[in-house]
């Protein structure tokens, strides 16, 4: 196999280990705040700090980075659980952010008795002038100069609940000047009365970001803290709290994060579609959420390949949704059984077939595995329902289905030759008439014709029908974030085009039953792209998705 070039942050570890850095031992983490799911830029960063604690026979945490009481719910905890073993990658241990409020809390008043911290009562504008601009430095307010003891006073009374939201806050004593915003006095703690997901009433006072990430990282002792490059301003930080503190030294590094075209990449503003209801909730097959991908019928293995083959780069960059395409084709092909399904339905007739007559047909489950995973019992009789558009009343030149005169093979069964058409008094082609050739059967062709077209059918007697759902981008510009007024105005109209009727060979009503032993069976209609069933359907009502189209679908 080929060597493969190491990433950065492999480069990083493997130079650790070569020193001897902490024992040789590797712990990440992938801290998500539960106030949201997943979505494929998430995996980018699970595929990463996963992928690279297994290379180096380390361990990952799950972490909650659960700070802000207000957006954060159990909901988003248990399926980011769920997304991130769907991935398939185990956490060492699950933890939360909020399990270290009280060691946070001790942390924040070791600070204070180091003359490291205070309380200020400003505004949060005030606070903000205070600060100054990159080119002017900030200056100090009358509570910067507040003694040690008063500090520990008012920091214990913030967190006994004397105080409103936002009368006072805790901020670390830095360097007012400091070419780093960052480090003007960050602050530590705020006041607010809310009720959090797990520890309930305990607190009204939580700690920011940045006084909770770091902190968290060194309780883990966590080896490699990998985060996206809009961290790297926040790293002199991170390590000013380390290094006061005397904790563990974690070390953040910092990558780019995976931004994709036709799509937005935000929890914020997802939840925004889920909440104005332009799509049908986190899930949606639309969504570029890992539960919304899961649904619209990508494997765990094309995400994970799709993040490999992305790399991990330093610099932003912007990634096209059909990459991600590729890799789920890739797997597909290899795996999915074969069907046939007529979407856009116009009957044929094959005039020399005898009436009533009909026969079992067989085709091959899968023709890219050993024994094709077996067969199928395909129906034909006289009339079958083929696709609208492989039949033209004025071909092209190389058109190579049908048109009269013109001879195409139907998959799995005979050569037709089209003789003639039938249209209704709006001069909408209604039937089509052929002849077959019976010596010329799938298998056992002796016909010596030649055609270039191969097309897909349903026999009409046999045909059921299912609903089938087919997907395109969300949004009709490439970047919807970067377009003038709200991302929401650049949704995709025909993003979703929902197929009430389509005819399906019979075998596919066992697609329910199939599931229950196969979990991961999806399906490729032949020239229609992959598919698989939607979570919603029933033995009554079923419903495909379209994971994706075919690369080629006029060859074959
Ligand atoms: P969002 O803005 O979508 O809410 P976030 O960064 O606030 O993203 P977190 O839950 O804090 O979301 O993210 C957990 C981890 O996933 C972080 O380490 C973060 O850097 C990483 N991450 C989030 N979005 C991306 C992305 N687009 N590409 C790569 N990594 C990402
Ligand atoms: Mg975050
Ligand atoms: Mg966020």
């Amino acid at each position: 196999s080929e060597e493969k070039s190491l990433n950065f942050i492999e480069e990083i570890i493997e130079e650790d280990l070569r020193n001897g850095k902490h024992g040789g031992r590797v712990l990440t983490r992938f801290p998500p705040e539960p106030n949201g799911y997943l979505h494929i830029g998430h995996a980018k960063s699970i595929c990463l700090n996963f992928g690279i604690a297994k290379k180096y026979n380390g361990a990952t945490n799950l972490r909650f980075d659960d700070t802000n009481p207000l957006t954060e719910d159990t909901e988003y905890v248990e399926s980011i659980k769920e997304d991130v073993k769907w991935l398939g990658f185990d956490w060492k241990e699950e933890l939360y952010s909020s399990d270290y409020f009280d060691q946070l809390y001790d942390f924040a008043v070791a600070l204070i008795k180091k003359g490291l911290a205070y309380v200020d009562d400003s505004t949060a504008e005030e606070i903000a002038a205070g600060k100054g601009t990159p080119t002017e430095a900030g200056t100090a307010n009358i509570y910067r100069s507040r003694s040690i003891e008063e500090n520990l006073q008012l920091f214990e009374e913030m967190k006994a609940g004397k105080y409103p939201d936002g009368a006072k806050v805790l901020r670390a004593k830095i360097d007012l000047a400091n070419p780093n915003m960052h480090l003007r006095d960050p602050l530590m703690y705020r006041i607010k009365h809310a009720h959090h997901h797990r520890t309930g009433d305990k607190w009204c006072i939580y700690p920011m970001y940045d006084f909770a990430h770091g902190q968290s990282d060194a309780i883990e002792e966590i080896t490699h803290s990998v985060c996206t490059l809009e961290f790297i301003p926040h790293r002199p930080l991170y390590e000013w709290f380390i290094a006061q503190l005397d904790i563990f030294p974690s070390k953040q590094y910092e990558f780019a994060r995976l931004n994709m075209s036709y799509t937005v990449m935000s929890k914020r503003k997802l939840m925004q579609l889920v909440n104005n209801q332009i799509v049908a909730g986190w899930d949606d097959p639309r969504m570029p959420t890992i539960s919304g991908l899961r649904r619209r019928g990508f494997t765990p293995a094309s995400i994970r390949n799709f993040c490999e083959r992305i790399g991990v780069a330093k610099r932003d960059n912007f990634i096209d949704f059909s990459l991600l395409e590729f890799f789920i084709r890739e797997d597909l092909n290899k795996t999915s059984w074969r069907r046939m399904a007529v979407l856009d339905p116009i009957k044929m007739v094959i005039t020399n077939y005898p009436d009533g007559q009909e026969e079992i047909l067989h085709g091959e489950n899968n023709p890219e595995v050993e024994g094709h995973d077996g067969e199928r019992a395909i129906p034909f009789s006289k009339e079958l329902w083929i696709e609208r558009e492989d039949f033209m009343e004025e071909p092209p030149k190389k058109f190579f289905r049908l048109g009269v005169g013109l001879m195409c093979r139907l998959k799995n069964a005979y050569i037709v030759q089209c003789d003639d058409f039938v249209k209704d008094a709006d001069g909408n082609v209604t039937e089509i008439h052929c002849t077959y050739f019976p010596n010329s059967k799938s298998g056992e062709d002796t016909s010596g014709l030649k055609v270039k077209g191969t097309m897909h059918w349903v026999s009409v007697k046999h045909a059921k029908t299912a609903e089938v759902r087919l997907y395109d981008r969300l949004f009709k510009v490439e970047q919807p974030d970067a377009e003038d007024g709200d991302f929401k105005d650049y949704m995709n109209p025909e993003s979703l085009v929902v197929v009430k009727n389509a005819y399906i060979e019979p075998d596919l009503t066992l697609a329910i039953e199939q599931l229950q032993e196969h979990p991961d069976r999806r399906y490729q209609f032949i020239r229609k792209g992959y598919f698989c069933l939607d979570k919603e359907a029933t033995a009554e009502h079923l419903i495909f998705n379209r994971t994706v189209g075919l690369k080629d679908s006029w060859a074959k």
